[in-house]
């Protein structure tokens, strides 16, 4: 993550790209740059409209304002972000862990954590465990982000000790982009110690579109696999990177080949800046259909919105 390309700039040299006359100053300060390397290279060098440069790289489309789209669409998050714990599903609860992000997804709708409010320290979620504790309908820990895996293999061994002794949590699910961003986080220690619980974990990664997948990234997914964890892909519908059955069609083909189960496909969440990745939710419909008759049932992904105050993600087709 130290050597990750961190502006704009940097990136345009990087693959090749002119200088944009892009007001990037501003676009920039709002949520910066952050690409790992290892992500930039399955961009095309050259290529304005590749998928995966379209998901990092800051424009002036940022700076549009559309109605409905506002700083925070999903508030409950940001009024836990300080290592606390959401609870807003039957049996399911997850832990906001407070680590960085792996990249810096321009359709996000959370700030950016630095590295410098960083806790890996066991009591920044003494309150999290606590209330897991005290809870005994929770049967389920989810690990989200930030990105747990931005942790060391120290860090979250602790963490996931304490979750595990809890005895009515039975199952851990661990919310990643870092398979994909920079596969070679999946070390052995740490895949050795995902094996090694109790628990039955579950780990759901984040992938737009196949190009994401390189042959590293299966490694990383093979080697999870072999431990006998379950995986899970989600997606989110994106203007200009996935809104095309073919390409929603790769992706899925893709995964399951790894072993991989594409389990959402998100509806954008209407966050200030994001507004041109929005795809209508007819044509998203319309895909999701294309899909189901080319795919296998088990690789089309169910298609969800969050709506605030919901029991579940509400199913759109
Ligand atoms: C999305 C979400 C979950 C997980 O929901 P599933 O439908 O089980 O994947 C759990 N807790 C919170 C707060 C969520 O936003
Ligand atoms: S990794 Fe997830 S939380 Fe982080 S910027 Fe990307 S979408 Fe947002």
């Amino acid at each position: 993550m130290k050597r990750a390309i961190r502006s704009q700039s940097h990136l345009r040299r990087f693959l090749g790209l002119p200088e944009s006359r892009d007001s990037s100053a501003n676009v920039a300060e709002r949520f910066p740059t952050f690409v790992p390397l290892e992500l930039a290279s399955r961009i095309r060098p050259g290529d304005p409209g590749d998928p995966i440069l379209r998901q990092v790289l800051a424009t002036s489309d940022e700076l549009v304002e559309q109605p409905g789209f506002i700083d925070d669409p999903v508030g409950d998050l940001d009024a836990d972000a300080g290592g606390g714990v959401l609870h807003k599903y039957a049996g399911r609860a997850l832990i906001v862990t407070h680590g960085a992000c792996a990249v810096h997804c321009r359709y996000c709708f959370r700030r950016e954590f630095p590295y410098s409010q960083n806790s890996s320290r066991l009591q920044y979620w003494a309150p999290a465990v606590e209330y897991i504790r005290s809870d005994a309908s929770v049967d389920e820990v989810l690990l989200s982000g930030g990105d747990p895996l931005t942790l060391t293999d120290g860090a979250l061994d602790r963490l996931v000790g304490r979750i595990e002794s809890i005895p009515h949590v039975r199952r851990l699910r661990i919310h990643t982009r870092l398979p994909i961003a920079i596969p070679q986080r999946i070390t052995p220690d740490l895949v050795d110690r995902l094996a090694r619980s109790r628990l039955s974990v579950w780990v759901v990664i984040h992938a737009n579109h196949a190009n994401e997948i390189d042959e590293n990234v299966g490694s990383a997914i093979s080697a999870l696999k072999r431990a006998g964890i379950s995986l899970l892909n989600q997606s989110v519908l994106l203007s200009g990177v996935n809104d095309d059955a073919k390409v929603l069609a790769d992706l899925s083909t893709k995964l399951i080949n790894l072993g991989v189960q594409p389990y959402y496909l998100h509806q954008l969440d209407q966050v200030r800046g994001a507004s041109h990745f929005w795809v209508d939710i007819e044509r998203g419909k319309q895909i999701i259909g294309e899909l189901r008759d080319s795919l296998p049932g088990y690789a089309v992904p169910k298609y969800v919105i969050e709506h605030a105050g919901e029991k579940s993600k509400t199913p759109i087709a």
